[in-house]
């Protein structure tokens, strides 16, 4: 893996994040307390500070900087859980590993802190079928569609985990926020690193 292209790709998701930011607030407005796009912006955007002062020298540390970037900023749930995800990619990223087994570790990161499962209305919806994808030998960009398929397929769910499942019933028939914003980290590692693996 090529610390350059995953830098490119952490900036990428910086990028996107800022654009659809009104978009994530929108979705947690609806079936949350409507901060997960300011959030997750605020995480991102002291990430790009960090990356520019400072620009990492292996993919280890870059994914160890974002991921201790968004624990201290993100705040929320899902700050301690992208965070999470980032410290057990930098683990899983040695000389030898490819993004099938780095996000794979991130994903784990995610279930061993939320404790979510698939159809629980939450950011692995997208996440697990994205690393499915990869696993099974698919590009960045069919694991990125997957991540939306994913992300589309919350709408009509119940949330079954964090704040969305207070208004049980009332959550379903909106996309989760957090689905969302991991579908914009999948699409950017699409456009930076295609089909680098
Ligand atoms: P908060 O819910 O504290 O306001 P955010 O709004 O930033 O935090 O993030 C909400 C998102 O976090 C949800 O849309 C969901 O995808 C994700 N999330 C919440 N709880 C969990 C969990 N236990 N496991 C996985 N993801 C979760
Ligand atoms: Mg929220």
């Amino acid at each position: 893996m090529d610390t350059e292209a995953l830098t490119a790709w952490i900036r990428e998701f910086a990028r996107l994040i800022a654009l659809n930011k009104a978009e994530l607030t929108e979705l947690d407005s609806a079936i949350g307390d409507g901060d997960h796009g300011a959030n997750m912006d605020r995480g991102l955007q002291a990430v790009v500070a960090v990356l520019d002062a400072e620009p990492q020298e292996t993919p280890s540390a870059l994914f160890k900087k974002v991921g201790m970037t968004l624990i201290s900023k993100v705040g929320g749930a899902s700050g301690p859980l992208y965070g999470t995800a980032f410290l057990r990619m930098a683990a899983a990223a040695g000389e030898q590993a490819d993004l099938a087994k780095v996000l794979r570790a991130g994903l784990d990161g995610v279930v061993a802190r939320g404790k979510a499962g698939l159809g629980d209305k939450t950011m692995v919806d997208a996440l697990s079928p994205a690393v499915d994808v990869l696993e099974a030998g698919g590009t960045m960009r069919a694991a990125a569609d997957a991540a939306g398929r994913g992300r589309d397929a919350t709408i009509p769910l119940i949330a079954r985990k964090g704040r969305a499942s207070y208004l049980g019933e009332r959550s379903a028939g909106h996309a989760d926020p957090g689905a969302t914003s991991v579908t914009l980290l999948l699409t950017a590692a699409a456009t930076t690193l295609g089909d680098a693996g």
